[in-house]
């Protein structure tokens, strides 16, 4: 490892920080780009004023230009908008789950129920019923109760001349009374949003208040997308957004345009017009396709992965010497800071990326990895490059410093303790890797 990356490092030091002149440039590109995927202009605009902000400043990589470095940034902010939490349909209510699919015709409502249930079905393992409340559209009930006999999902008897309130309160009723988990709730739809639409789903609403309501959501939709999701943001209320037409030729910047405009997450997006092109929502992806700059993204992420490689190798000279001091430990907690816990350089090295994902469960929390960082940084120099020096004293003067107890010193302590050993161990094990002995 060590021989095949040496070379590199020289070239990797870090170069100046991203000036108003280059940011303002490379923002021009960035959005026409999101224009031209369609995204809301006036999401457009907030957007990249957010990331303006952001940017000015930050540090260049070496071997990336600004104007690459920005679209990086553009990305990792897109890809951080796009996701969120909640991206799953959330069951977690009293038995039966009603969940209300809303949005306007030919968005792939009844498409998207038949494909949801059949989900929930077989992968949640839970009983569903779907119902059809578009008493407007002819044969739109029959279209569900097909889908019903092919993805074997039960769907509630059709019954004539009945609104679609009253379907819904049967529905409630019938999945009651025949145990089912879940109700799916699909409405009618029109073609422009209009007040009698929203009058009908409201009253739907209250008549079952559901712990879901999703948008269904055309992703060709383009520009009118927000006016769309705003209205029915505003008027219904909504949990979630189901992205449609996700295979067609469009780069989904509608996909920016709801989350930004209802901040509710997209949970799940349709693929085709088969029940099973149904996926779960990438944020990396779909930011990829929005700003069609894939091919920067991933030249700016190589250059980061690189100058990770260095720590990496800084890490491995220290290991083959058994060392594993407090500066060592504060660029772990910067690694996890910045990556979430879940990679960093010690992952990079073979065998340890165990280690480091408990070192990151015991601190998942934010708040932790600063404090921890704070105590870090009260110290001297020498004090980080020979833990043995800490004793009562200089750990009462550590936590005054960092705001913290001496037991948290304490535990500091013994986290660096257990990590200079395996460090140890790692460094006589020579290359084996694997079956390390775990701290903690
Ligand atoms: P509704 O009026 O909102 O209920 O829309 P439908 O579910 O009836 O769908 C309208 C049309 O869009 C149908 O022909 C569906 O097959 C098609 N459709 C729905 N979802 C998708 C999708 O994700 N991709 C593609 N290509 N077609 C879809
Ligand atoms: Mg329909």
């Amino acid at each position: 490892l060590s021989d095949k990356l040496g070379g590199i490092f020289d070239k990797l030091k870090r170069s100046g920080a991203l000036k108003e002149a280059d940011v303002s440039a490379a923002l021009r590109e960035v959005r026409i780009a999101l224009l031209e995927a369609d995204v809301a202009l006036p999401v457009v605009k907030d957007f990249v004023e957010k990331v303006r902000e952001k940017a000015v400043g930050q540090e260049v990589l070496k071997s990336v230009t600004p104007g690459q470095m920005v679209i990086k940034i553009v990305n990792d902010n897109l890809v951080e908008m796009l996701g969120g939490e909640g991206k799953t349909i959330d069951l977690a209510a009293a038995a039966p789950v009603p969940i209300l699919m809303v949005g306007l015709q030919g968005s792939g409502k009844t498409t998207s129920t038949a494909k949801i249930a059949k989900r929930l079905q077989e992968k949640e393992k839970k009983k569903v019923l779907m119902a059809s409340l578009d008493v407007r559209r002819p044969a739109a009930m029959e279209q569900l109760q097909i889908l019903g006999e092919q993805t074997g999902v039960a769907t509630l008897p059709i019954i004539a001349g009945q609104m679609p309130v009253d379907i819904a309160k049967r529905a409630m009723t019938a999945a009651k009374l025949q145990g089912f988990d879940v109700v799916m709730l699909d409405t009618a739809g029109r073609l422009h949003v209009d007040q009698s639409l929203m009058a009908e789903v409201v009253a739907i609403r209250n008549a079952v208040n559901p712990h879901e309501t999703l948008l269904v959501a055309d992703a060709l939709t383009g520009q009118d997308a927000v006016n769309v999701a705003q209205q029915f943001s505003d008027q219904v209320g909504l949990t979630g957004v189901v992205l449609t037409r996700m295979d067609g030729d469009g780069r989904g910047g509608a996909a920016l345009s709801m989350r930004a405009v209802t901040g509710k997450p997209i949970k799940l997006v349709g693929v085709g017009e088969k029940i099973d092109d149904l996926e779960e929502f990438h944020p990396e992806r779909v930011a990829s396709r929005i700003l069609g700059m894939g091919d920067v993204v991933s030249l700016v992420e190589k250059a980061a992965e690189t100058i990770e490689a260095e720590e990496a190798e800084k890490m491995v000279r220290k290991m083959k010497k058994g060392q594993f001091d407090f500066d060592d430990l504060r660029s772990q907690l910067r690694q996890m800071k910045k990556l979430g816990g879940m990679s960093g350089v010690l992952g990079m090295l073979p065998g340890l990326g165990k280690m480091q994902k408990q070192m990151a469960s015991a601190n998942i929390d934010d708040k932790l990895l600063a404090r921890q960082e704070a105590i870090i940084n009260s110290m001297t120099p020498k004090e980080r490059a020979e833990p043995r020096l800490l004793n009562a004293s200089r750990k009462k003067r550590i936590a005054a410093g960092a705001g913290v107890s001496v037991q948290e010193i304490n535990k500091l302590v013994k986290m660096q303790k257990q990590m200079a050993t395996v460090m140890k161990k790692m460094g006589k094990m020579g290359k084996k890797g694997g079956g390390l002995p775990l701290p903690g």
